[in-house]
């Protein structure tokens, strides 16, 4: 007997049918032997509606500061709760629903993007040893003023794996509308290849450079916490793609993936003057403004006093950024030109360590293509670089190509 999570997303819950679906699926594992815990979204679109509703009434503020936003963005997983557990029962499956506040998962203060602290697992054990299963709202939790909270964007994937390692499950399975993880996007590229496996911290570069088929912070604490991981389809039964420890791997590929983020702007300031703390002058108040920056470049000018500074923010920060910028009074440049139409385009392989080249295979299929390349950063394990968002798809097929990634 294994205790197992299965957390199903938006599209797998996307109408009656599919969540009936979802029901003959959990019903199969119990069937097996093995205790369940269900964690799930909510129906597909449905958050993105909401989300909208937020900012229709809230023009002025940004909706998330108070939990009013979370209040609003829970009820889609509330309702999806409901639906199954009425499903399951149906299918002969003893089940109940269980809201974040209820269980309790507790999370921090920052509503529409909290982080877990606890989950309180007693319950559901309790729940599941008697042979029922425990149907959990994904993306919920409920804050320190015992406020509801939420996880931010894809945050039902965090949920679940939190729960799988409360829970101590045997593994956590994440069902959704492809059959696991691929090298790169399959709505992007259609010769993408699914990977049997992927090491951690590779998913953990993926996911945060783009790859939404898991949210990072599911993937940071799976490798915390150990929890095996599988993405698999809820529409077929092709065995998924396994996250795992790297000795877990026997083959190990050069790249394992080509990730893509739209969700870049860039920043270039130039003629700064070129002096000690000019880098704390200019990124100490972004900083102070809650701006994430990540890539950073600069160039000595000709005259050698003087500096060009090019730096990302994400496009939701770039107006704020702008006008931090232009409000300081610690430094003082020539121009200051904002660029929202660029996209982050990286590769990412555990191979990399060994191997030297890399960085060259993809300077050069970029130029074969007339791609420029505005910025360029590297880690251990990937590159990344910004390029013009229209030469995102180019960039992605010409990589996954280049570096032998296609499928045959
Ligand atoms: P869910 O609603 O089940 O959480 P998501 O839409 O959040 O599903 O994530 C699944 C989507 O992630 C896929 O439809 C796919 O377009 C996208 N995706 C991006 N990169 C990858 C990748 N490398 N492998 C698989 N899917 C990817
Ligand atoms: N429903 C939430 C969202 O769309 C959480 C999730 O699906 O993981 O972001
Ligand atoms: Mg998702």
């Amino acid at each position: 007997m294994a205790r197992i999570v299965m957390k199903f997303g938006g599209t797998s819950v996307g109408d009656m049918d599919r969540i009936r679906n979802v029901a003959h699926r959990v019903r199969a594992e119990i069937t097996a032997g093995h205790q369940v815990a269900v964690v799930v979204s909510a129906i597909a679109g449905v958050t993105n509606r909401l989300v909208a509703q937020c900012r229709q009434l809230a023009r002025t503020q940004m909706p998330w500061f108070d939990g009013e936003y979370d209040v609003v963005v829970a009820t889609g997983e509330q309702v999806t709760t409901g639906l199954l557990a009425l499903a399951l029962r149906d299918s002969g499956v003893p089940a109940r629903s269980w809201q974040g506040w209820q269980i309790p998962i507790r999370t921090n203060e920052a509503h529409g993007k909290a982080r877990i602290d606890s989950i309180d697992s007693a319950p559901l054990l309790a729940e599941m040893a008697e042979g029922s299963v425990p149907v959990v709202a994904g993306f919920q939790g409920i804050g320190p003023d015992g406020r509801m909270t939420t996880l931010g964007r894809g945050g039902s994937d965090t949920s679940a794996v939190a729960l799988a390692a409360a829970l101590a499950a045997d593994r956590c399975d994440i069902y959704t509308d492809v059959d696991g993880v691929y090298t790169t996007d399959p709505r992007i590229v259609a010769r993408a290849r699914k990977l049997d496996r992927i090491t951690y911290e590779e998913m953990l570069e993926m996911a945060s450079l783009g790859a939404k088929v898991l949210q990072t912070r599911s993937v940071e604490m799976a490798m915390k916490h150990r929890v095996p991981l599988r993405v698999l389809s809820s529409f077929t039964d092709t065995p998924g793609t396994l996250v795992c420890d790297e000795d877990e791997i026997m083959e190990h590929h050069l790249l394992s993936g080509i990730a893509y983020s739209r969700d870049e702007a860039k920043i270039t300031l130039t003629k700064v003057a070129d002096r000690p703390g000019i880098a704390a002058a200019v990124f100490g108040p972004l900083a102070d403004a809650n701006v994430n920056v990540d890539m950073i470049v600069q160039n000595i000018s000709e005259d050698g006093r003087t500096t060009d500074l090019t730096f990302t923010v994400t496009k939701a920060d770039l107006e704020r950024a702008v006008a931090v910028l232009r409000a300081s009074r610690d430094f003082t440049f020539e121009r200051l030109i904002p660029d929202s139409n660029v996209a982050k385009i990286s590769v990412i392989g555990v191979g990399m360590r060994s191997h030297a080249g890399i960085a060259q295979t993809m300077f050069k299929a970029l130029a074969e293509r007339g791609i420029n390349i505005a910025v360029i950063s590297t880690s251990e394990i990937k590159i990344s670089v910004l390029i013009a968002e229209e030469y995102t798809e180019l960039a992605l097929r010409a990589l996954h190509s280049a570096y032998g990634l296609d499928a045959v």
